[in-house]
């Protein structure tokens, strides 16, 4: 199980978007109102109506599905909680968006140099001990950060002192095996449009069981994938020993 985890408490939530703010500074992206998870845009704050919200970002699962299908391991969970993205392995095959449960990854669709875009959970700042910057910029402790025990613990204590405020399941702590977000949702806070039928378990073990009834498309693909791979990291290495060879002949 993983270190940290946010807790996003639906009910505290008064939509000032200074998460939304705090997560594209922190991205070095243009600041914007968010639409919906895109590109630009890593998590979004939903506006339910009647002064309801919703947060959308990456679960961070425990054992990501998303990771379980990349051929060349570009995906990677953190023991600390993160699942991290790296544009220096990733081919653009863009298996993981296909197979996340809960519809994140998006795709730079309009660049001529495309990446894989979703949130990293802060992952630079979880290594120097700091807590996420959403976590950090919210004012009302609707997005907080912490050791996943913990607020798994904080979600529990507060359904059970009131009941009748919160839905007496916290999203997250079972949905695709468990992940490192977790949200208490209001009762009267009207639907937060979360996936409603992510089953309570690793998903990976489903995508493996796929994968064994294909013996011999995978693995050919897989190497196809690695091959490309494999090529790319070998034509940016001849292109850099050219520059240097260049360099050292002017
Ligand atoms: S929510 Fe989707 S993108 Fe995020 S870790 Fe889980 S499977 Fe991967
Ligand atoms: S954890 Fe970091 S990257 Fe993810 S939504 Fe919060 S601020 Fe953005
Ligand atoms: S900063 Fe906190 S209160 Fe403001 S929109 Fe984000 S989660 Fe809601």
């Amino acid at each position: 199980m993983s270190v940290y985890a946010i807790l996003f408490d639906q009910t505290l939530c008064v939509g000032c978007r200074a998460c939304e703010e705090a997560c594209q500074q922190e991205n070095h992206q243009p600041p914007h109102q968010a639409e919906g998870l895109d590109a630009e845009s890593l998590t979004w704050v939903e506006d339910l109506g009647d002064e309801n919200y919703a947060r959308h970002l990456c679960m961070h699962c425990e054992n990501p599905t998303c990771a379980s299908v990349c051929p060349v391991a570009a995906l990677q969970k953190s023991p600390l909680g993160p699942v991290t993205w790296s544009a220096e392995r990733c081919i653009g095959c863009r298996y993981c968006m296909l197979a996340c449960p809960f519809h994140v990854p998006r795709y730079q669709w309009n660049s001529p140099n495309p990446e894989l875009r979703k949130c990293q959970m802060c992952a630079h700042r979880l290594a120097q001990g700091r807590p996420t910057a959403c976590a950090e910029a919210c004012p009302t402790g609707a997005t907080t950060f912490g050791r996943r025990r913990t607020l798994l613990r904080e979600g529990r204590n507060r359904i059970e002192s009131d009941p009748e405020t919160y839905l007496e399941t916290i999203y997250g702590r079972q949905e695709a095996g468990g992940t490192s977000v977790l949200m208490l949702l209001g009762r009267t806070c009207g639907t937060a449009h979360l996936p409603a039928n992510v089953p309570p378990y690793d998903l990976p073990r489903l995508t493996w069981g796929v994968l064994e009834k294909l013996p011999l498309i995978i693995p050919v693909w897989g190497v196809f994938l690695g091959g490309v791979y494999w090529l790319t990291q070998r034509r940016e290495a001849v292109a850099r020993a050219e520059g240097a060879e260049k360099g050292e002949q002017q």
